[in-house]
């Protein structure tokens, strides 16, 4: 299928970047090469794949949905990646943000609860040759001990901090998500200090599918 190769959609990318990333803000030149580079269209289902890189969220199914493109390039800015971080990622989703993600530090331990969505993620990433990945169907809540500890931590699904996620960041990263309760959520970023506690800092309200516990195995 011609539309399945990375060449194609460079046009609307470019476009997506130009109309809804620079205008609003997301200036980290390597923010905006991944964004600009990353085949969102192999991630979303074919019968999505001419909206793949409009302004908004699309389901992925299971009443799941890949983030607008506007949000993956916020979060993603607010951790501030250099390039030699391990990243934590909450909610792997379709695997657009883990690509992204991929794109700017050095490998990404992502979790996802759904048992189909991390397969779809899984298939996704592999098209899109990511190979600096790591993908567990699990429950996010309880982190990754066993690649701990993180450089930052992204969730990508809204509702309150889990204390884990904090023990298994290190001194100086940044955990970034989407919090409160309900569909009602803010963007909060904190800041892990070296003596145990952090500095927040709260940006733009959100709306996120719920952070939900344990693992479902559709
Ligand atoms: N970053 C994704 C966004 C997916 S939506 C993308 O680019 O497509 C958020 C995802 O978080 C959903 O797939 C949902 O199933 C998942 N999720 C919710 N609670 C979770 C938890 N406790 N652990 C892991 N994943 C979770």
């Amino acid at each position: 299928m011609p539309y399945r190769n990375g060449q194609f959609f460079e046009r609307p990318r470019q476009r997506m970047v130009a109309t809804q990333l620079k205008p609003r803000g997301i200036n980290d030149p390597r923010v905006l090469e991944a964004m600009a580079s990353v085949p969102r269209h192999l991630f979303v289902d074919p019968p999505l794949v001419s909206r793949a890189y409009q302004d908004s969220a699309l389901p992925i199914g299971e009443g799941q949905t890949i983030s607008q493109p506007y949000m993956v390039a916020r979060m993603t800015q607010l951790l501030e990646l250099k390039g030699h971080e391990k990243v934590l990622e909450i909610g792997t989703g379709c695997g657009y943000q883990t690509a992204v993600l991929s794109r700017l530090c050095r490998r990404v331990y992502s979790i996802e609860r759904i048992q189909s969505l991390h397969e779809k993620a899984r298939r996704n990433l592999r098209q899109a040759r990511h190979a600096n990945v790591m993908l567990k169907c699990g429950d996010g809540l309880l982190g990754w001990p066993e690649y701990a500890p993180f450089d930052a931590i992204l969730v990508t699904a809204g509702g309150f901090a889990s204390d884990c996620w904090m023990e298994q960041l290190n001194v100086g990263g940044y955990l970034v998500m989407p919090e409160g309760q309900g569909s009602v959520h803010r963007l909060v970023r904190r800041k892990k200090r070296a003596d145990g506690g952090f500095d927040e800092e709260y940006f733009e309200a959100c709306t996120f599918v719920p952070l939900l516990q344990g693992v479902n195995h559709h």
